[in-house]
């Protein structure tokens, strides 16, 4: 099946092209600026050159119009005719409690996803104009939801409740969901087959290192736990969100630097983790420079980088009660040697024996402990467009049987 995927954010579109028979993106792209009149559409097709389209796309309906009208174009096209869009795979960043798998795009699912914009007012908005856009543009094609959130749904109550009067989370569905939900399925998934070994019978913990940072502990198959919480910034340091801290640390900054709640959101989700604390860079690459230049600040944003991913790692196989894996992805968990050396070092302790030959020479998937370590590391590329379109087309293909069955009542 020929799958769209789109991935609509406030001012950007993201998509890929996905054959799902051989796994392929026969394009992939992005749009950036939407709303702007010099807003930028790039287009990779899988067997020619990128282009780059400067136009005026005041808003997400033109933007997917434009981004059809290249998928058709006879130069850097990869179809004739926009029926060859088979279907549409949209990534929906908050299902809230609603949704705990992906589901084929209905009023009543649209409905849902209006009444859970409150737990997420910058991401869900954008994720509900790409779809009425796309509905507008592809009438007749199915559209498919698969959500950030929906893998951790079912952690248990110990995992998802705060330490706050019940009654908030009741009154205002205060508490934990998760995010990067389709990234640790997909890599604890890609884990369990690389070991030759049923989900059921594994412990793992992904860590998805990227701009964004989580971790879960996926226990015989199913997230338990998960580092991010009511929103993304809870957990892991990131390129610019603080991740854990004493929540009383905010309103004492609020109370003697006078800020607002919204200029304090802004201070802990746009100036803080690795940029706050180096005053260098959200970019781990740069850190790594920064470091190794001798810069002390970027050090201790390094360190307090590692050592919480560490944490967690520990915290995680106490919650499974052990470990068979960890697995590391994202921009920063695949590509930085420094990063993953650091959180495992020290760790023969918990079964991890580290193979460092290994995480300098590493390429795709690949096991980077020693061949005798109790606990397996891996390092696992991601790949959310690709699980967000065979959640698609099964999703689809599911529905065609329930309606060929209907039509042969
Ligand atoms: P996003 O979360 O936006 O998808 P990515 O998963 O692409 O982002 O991760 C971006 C992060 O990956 C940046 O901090 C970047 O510095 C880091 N990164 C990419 N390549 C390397 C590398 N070779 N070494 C260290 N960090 C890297």
């Amino acid at each position: 099946m020929k799958v769209l995927v789109l991935n609509c954010g406030s001012s950007s579109i993201k998509y890929q092209f996905i054959d799902t028979d051989s796994r392929i993106a026969l394009a992939k792209g992005m749009v950036e600026r939407i709303g702007m009149t010099s807003a930028v559409l790039t287009h990779s097709p899988h067997d020619r050159e990128k282009i780059r389209i400067v136009g005026e796309i005041l808003d997400h309906s033109i933007a997917i119009e434009y981004v059809i009208a290249v998928l058709l174009s006879p130069n850097h096209g990869v179809i004739k005719d926009r029926n060859e869009i088979q279907a549409v795979g949209h990534r929906v960043v908050h299902g809230g409690e609603t949704f705990s798998g992906s589901v084929l795009i209905t009023e009543q699912v649209m409905k849902a996803l209006k009444d859970n914009i409150e737990l997420a007012p910058l991401h869900n908005p954008p994720n509900i104009k790409g779809i009425q856009a796309a509905k507008n543009h592809l009438p007749n094609t199915p559209q498919v939801g698969v959500f950030d959130t929906a893998f951790h749904v079912k952690m248990p109550p110990q995992a998802y409740l705060y330490g706050i009067p019940y009654e908030l989370y009741k009154k205002y569905k205060i508490r934990r969901y998760g995010f990067h939900g389709t990234s640790h399925r997909y890599v604890s998934e890609r884990a369990a087959q690389i070991l030759g070994k049923p989900m059921d019978q594994l412990k793992i913990i992904t860590a998805h290192l990227g701009n964004g940072c989580s971790m879960a502990a996926v226990d015989h198959g199913r997230s338990v736990d998960t580092t991010m919480g009511f929103t993304p910034l809870e957990g892991l340091i990131m390129g610019t969100r603080s991740g854990d801290m004493d929540p009383s640390v905010i309103l004492y900054i609020m109370a003697k630097e006078g800020l607002s709640l919204s200029e304090a959101n802004t201070l802990l989700n746009k100036h803080s983790g690795l940029i706050g604390i180096s005053g260098e860079s959200s970019d781990m690459r740069e850190i790594e420079e920064a470091v190794g230049e001798g810069n002390k600040k970027a050090k201790y944003a390094f360190d307090v980088f590692t050592y919480r991913v560490k944490k967690y790692v520990g915290a995680y196989t106490a919650a499974m009660g052990g470990l068979d894996a960890l697995v590391f992805t994202g921009g920063i968990g695949e590509n930085s040697i420094m990063v993953r050396h650091d959180v495992c070092l020290n760790m023969e302790f918990l079964g991890i024996s580290f193979d460092d030959n290994a995480n300098q020479k590493v390429q795709g998937e690949c096991t980077i402990s020693s061949p005798t370590s109790k606990v397996k590391v891996l390092r696992i590329p991601t790949n959310e467009e690709l699980v967000i379109a065979l959640d698609t087309e099964e999703i689809v293909r599911e529905q065609l049987i329930v309606h060929a069955a209907a039509s042969s009542n």
